[in-house]
């Protein structure tokens, strides 16, 4: 049986457009992008927090093959790359492909169809030949256990999800974390919120993103020469890899990076016990560098303070830290998101009837080149397993392993129907040991506790090198690492659903 489409694409972030824009470009056709929610966009659509913007400068956190020469600063506002992305759409005809609303519970892989049925959550099915997963690393939102919180009568909620219709003018409010949404949050309310306490568990490493207006002239350049446009790209893109240097090993790099960023704290932070407190005691780059132009400036204003004291629990009516309580009307939980071990929130099942999520919480999640994994043909993920960076834009990785999925869809295209791709055992356990020796020497063993770590402290986030060497390691598909299957899964698997 012939599958209803070539490739079908799980999520409609930058991830499943970046395949799709790929495909498209690629002269492909059948393909459909399955989307939960009714718009695309995923943490462009999600994340509306006042002050949301990238920390990637726009020209190189943009799609390759759709460049902007509009841009109206270098670091673009949420609702900016979140129109820049129903652009890409809106010119290349993508909207058609794509099925909004269409939450996927279930994917099995079939004989039959030499690919994947997928299952949606009110019962529909569709089967691809390929699937592709772009669902997301950050979109499990982090909330911490908090004894008493329930009890809590003022407003509060988590960073993705944040209540716009809620009105923070003149009122007493806690943001709980000070990571890289938090960072962006409070230099937004401060000004208007009557007091705002910061709760900070560790301290961050905040360099300045350099942030401005960019000009008519430049817009008028880009458009004219798009090759003055590309080489601000490429610029960007090498500058942020050269800094990547100081976090795989050269020290003397790193220490330089150190010694900006404790400079701009003592120059920006004129209180020197909150200086203190703002002090990182652990290697620059261990956890995600956060960049911000006005966060440390934030901490001079009268009504801002920052409390490093642990929360004991929540009241009615505010907090407890430390014995001390705090009285709030509201509170925000920049507290991150659940990134390490990618928990898909859909079932795949391969030919051998194995669910991938509880082989991977066994395991942690492991792929081969983020990409491919053992056991579950015709699967690709974008972002898959260590395929994070913490210093460049993830927008490259992404359009890396579409030149992978590329090569991959062109091999399997030329076997007969039927016949499923998948990547060696031995081939993906090599990769998966020489990667994880590869984090020896790096900032990310330097004994720091981050989100890039899973439970068992495992680093399943990260790619440990630059992306350029990611980026060649992708660039062709290695048809001899892979073994054509053609099996089918066990009958009472497939009826199961979530
Ligand atoms: C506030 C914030 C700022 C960031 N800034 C930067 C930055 O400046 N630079 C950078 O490199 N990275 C940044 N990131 C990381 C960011 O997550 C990635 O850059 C990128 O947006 C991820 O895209 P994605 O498509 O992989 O995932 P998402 O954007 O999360 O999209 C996934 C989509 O899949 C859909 N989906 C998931 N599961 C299913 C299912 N089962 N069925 C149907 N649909 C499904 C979701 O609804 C969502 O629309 C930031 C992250 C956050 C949260």
């Amino acid at each position: 049986m012939k599958a209803d489409y070539e490739v079908g694409i799980v999520g409609a972030g930058f991830a499943g457009l970046a395949a799709a824009l790929r495909l498209k470009k690629g002269g492909r056709t059948s393909f459909v992008l399955f989307e939960r929610a009714a718009e695309l966009g995923g943490t462009w659509r999600d994340n509306i927090y006042p002050g949301c913007a990238c920390d990637v400068a726009s020209p190189l956190y943009s799609f390759r093959q759709a460049l902007n020469p509009a841009w109206s600063r270098l670091y673009a506002g949420q609702p900016e790359i979140l129109a820049y992305m129903n652009d890409v759409v809106q010119k290349n005809n993508l909207r058609k492909h794509i099925r909004f609303q269409t939450d996927i519970v279930q994917a099995v892989f079939q004989k039959d169809v030499g690919g994947w049925v997928l299952t949606d959550r009110t019962g529909n099915s569709y089967s691809v030949r390929l699937l592709v997963l772009g669902t997301g690393p950050l979109n499990r939102p982090h909330i911490p256990d908090f004894s008493g919180l329930n009890a809590f009568r003022g407003k509060h909620f988590h960073s993705s999800q944040w209540d716009s219709s809620y009105d923070f003018t003149g009122k007493k409010v806690a943001v709980i974390g000070t990571g890289a949404s938090a960072i962006q949050i409070v230099p937004a309310i401060a000004p208007i919120v009557a007091h705002l306490d910061i709760f900070q568990r560790t301290p961050a490493w905040v360099t300045p993103r350099r942030d401005r207006v960019l000009t008519e002239a430049e817009h008028r350049r880009w458009k004219k020469f798009p090759a003055l446009m590309w080489l601000k790209r490429e610029a960007t893109y090498w500058f942020s890899e050269f800094l990547g240097l100081g976090f795989v090993g050269f020290e003397h790099l790193n220490r330089i990076m150190r010694k900006v960023a404790l400079s701009r704290l003592t120059r920006h932070v004129k209180d020197p016990e909150t200086r203190r407190k703002l002090t990182p005691n652990y290697k620059i780059g261990c956890k995600r560098i956060l960049r911000s132009d006005d966060y440390y400036n934030t901490f001079n204003r009268q009504n801002v303070v920052l409390v490093t004291d642990p929360i004991d629990h929540f009241t009615e009516d505010g907090l407890v830290a430390n014995g001390r309580f705090y009285p709030l009307d509201a509170v925000v939980f920049g507290t991150g998101f659940i990134a390490a071990d990618i928990d898909l929130y859909l079932k795949v099942i391969g030919p051998g009837g194995e669910n991938l999520i509880d082989r991977w919480k066994e395991t942690g999640a492991e792929a081969y080149l983020g990409t491919t994994v053992a056991g579950f043909p015709n699967l690709c993920f974008l972002l898959g397993p260590n395929t994070g960076l913490g210093h460049n834009s993830v927008l490259h990785m992404m359009e890396s392993q579409m030149n992978y999925v590329m090569g991959y869809l062109q091999h399997l295209a030329q076997l007969p129907e039927g016949t499923g791709l998948d990547i060696k055992e031995d081939v993906q356990r090599r990769y998966n040991t020489e990667l994880q020796k590869k984090f020896k020497g790096t900032v990310w063993s330097s004994g720091c506790k981050s989100w890039y770590l899973n439970a068992a402290g495992k680093n399943t986030t990260l790619y440990p090198r630059l992306s350029a060497g990611f980026r060649r390691r992708t660039k062709n598909f290695d048809a001899a690492s892979y073994r054509q299957v053609q099996q089918s899964v066990p009958e009472n698997t497939k009826a199961e659903l979530q």
